[in-house]
């Protein structure tokens, strides 16, 4: 899947757009960054490609990142120890070479997260309870929570997540017509049904 890059994406547009278009992955990470105000190295990345991916220009990102980390630090350690990385997405770094957004794949099966940790797919990575209290807290009800969890259980990561489309976006199971497999996907499907 290629990411729309249709939008100029600022960073005082992120919160509205996590809150109705992103999918269920980012929104995790979205709120750890805004309560840590700090996110660890694959976070950073499968965040930032996705921010990349949805229209975010390589100023916006250092912008949106820098405000975040400097409630917890100096904009100075910000600049030596976090902006590398945030340019390297954009391949002003290294090899030059631009990064891509992660697929649903590549978060699924590599990197798996640690404790500590906040990336990852929720629907493969996290436990079923702190799942199912993730689910209510966003609206979405026990009999939805509860087929949801099945279809995680069952491995239907891509059902699942399919499924949290569909009712935060008042469909009806199937009316999405795609399988999500990319959160950018998500992310361009969204905007194209709420706008
Ligand atoms: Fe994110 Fe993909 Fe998991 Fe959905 S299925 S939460 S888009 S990794």
């Amino acid at each position: 899947y290629k990411a729309q890059n249709s939008q100029d994406v600022t960073p005082d547009m992120v919160e509205g757009l996590a809150n109705t278009s992103f999918p269920l992955c980012m929104r995790q990470i979205h709120s750890r960054l805004r309560t840590d105000h700090h996110l660890r190295h694959f976070a950073r990345r499968q965040y930032g490609l996705f921010l990349k991916g949805i229209g975010m220009s390589l100023e916006s990102s250092l912008a949106f990142f820098r405000d975040e980390f400097t409630k917890q630090m100096d904009a100075d350690k910000f600049n030596k120890q976090y902006a590398y990385n945030i340019r390297h997405h954009y391949g002003k770094e290294g090899r030059q070479v631009e990064s891509q957004p992660f697929d649903c794949a590549k978060i699924i099966l590599t990197n798996p997260p640690a404790a500590q940790d906040c990336h990852g797919c929720p629907y493969r990575h996290s436990d079923p309870d702190v799942l199912a209290q993730k689910l209510e807290r966003l609206g979405i009800n026990k009999e939805q929570a509860s087929q949801m969890l099945q279809l995680s259980k069952n491995n239907q990561y891509d059902k699942a997540c399919t499924r949290f489309f569909e009712y935060t976006h008042r469909m009806p199971e199937g009316g999405l017509g795609h399988v999500i497999t990319h959160p950018n996907q998500y992310f361009d499907l969204s905007r194209q049904v709420l706008e």
